[in-house]
């Protein structure tokens, strides 16, 4: 017997694999012998340096989550130029900071909104339009990337925290609904990683972070992306609506 990740034939679309988690888990499916497009949003010339240096089975796209007009057409470019979609990965989110305590009325509903115009209409409108393409296509797997924050709260990002608890149902959501036609789902809630998203908190204060993780640092993206490639993987093939937590123990359910 031979344990190995092998998603040969494997038609992976990632959102937000331009930088951090989201090009690590390109990277990784990649590796894998996955065909990968992914998407980027503004960081045009860091998807262009990725997908040429991984080659004929990468191609990148410009895409806003938030923009749902044109997902259609972002699906069916994947489809057409590589003749298929077999994994769905919801990486993209924006974090940013919206308090109760900010002064601003308007600013709160705005941040509201944008977040969960990119975290959760995004990846679900994606998510529909996958499925739709799964089902008659004998099947495949939509893997959410939540966040710790999903099970926790967030002090001064209550909006994002809610976006994953989002994302988190509709996981369970898929895994219940789809399963019968060969769609699997999951999501994966990582806690801090080195990513320019957590730059901003951990310069702010990095030892009171690591301070709330048990393994003693903050996570990087390669520790996320392995799991991804599993999850993608025929070695996933009896989990289905499962949450995995990659925080390192600083929120244990
Ligand atoms: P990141 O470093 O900020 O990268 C975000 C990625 O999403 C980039 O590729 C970016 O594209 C893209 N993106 C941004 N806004 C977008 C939009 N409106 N539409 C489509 N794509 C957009 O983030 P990250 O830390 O790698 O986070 C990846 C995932 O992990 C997110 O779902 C995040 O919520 C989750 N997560 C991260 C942490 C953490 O500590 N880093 C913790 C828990 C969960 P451009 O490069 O073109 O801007």
């Amino acid at each position: 017997m031979t344990l190995a990740i092998d998603l040969t034939g494997t038609v992976a679309l990632v959102t937000g694999g331009s930088r951090g988690i989201g090009e690590s888990i390109v990277r990784h499916l990649h590796a894998a012998g996955a065909t990968v497009f992914f998407t980027y949003q503004s960081r045009s010339d860091l998807a262009e340096r990725l997908a040429a240096e991984l080659g004929d089975r990468a191609v990148s796209a410009r895409c806003d989550a938030a923009d749902s007009a044109s997902l259609p057409d972002l699906v069916d470019a994947c489809v057409s130029k590589f003749r298929g979609l077999h994994v769905l990965v919801n990486n993209a989110a924006i974090f940013a900071t919206n308090p109760f305590d900010g002064g601003s009325f308007d600013a709160w509903r705005v941040g509201w909104r944008r977040t969960f115009d990119v975290n959760v209409f995004g990846a679900a409108d994606l998510a529909w339009l996958a499925i739709r393409y799964m089902r008659a296509h004998g099947g495949g797997r939509i893997i959410n990337i939540a966040s710790r924050a999903a099970h926790r709260g967030e002090l001064e990002h209550a909006d994002y925290g809610a976006s994953k608890a989002a994302i988190v149902n509709l996981t369970k959501s898929i895994a219940r609904s789809c399963a019968a036609d060969g769609i699997l789902s999951f999501a994966v809630a990582p806690g801090f990683i080195e990513t320019e998203m957590a730059a901003h908190d951990l310069e702010l204060d990095r030892p009171k972070i690591v301070g709330e993780i048990p393994v003693g640092y903050v996570g990087r993206p390669d520790q996320v992306a392995p799991i991804v490639a599993f999850l993608a993987s025929p070695l996933g093939s009896y989990l289905n609506g499962a949450t995995i937590d990659v925080n390192g123990g600083s929120y244990v359910r």
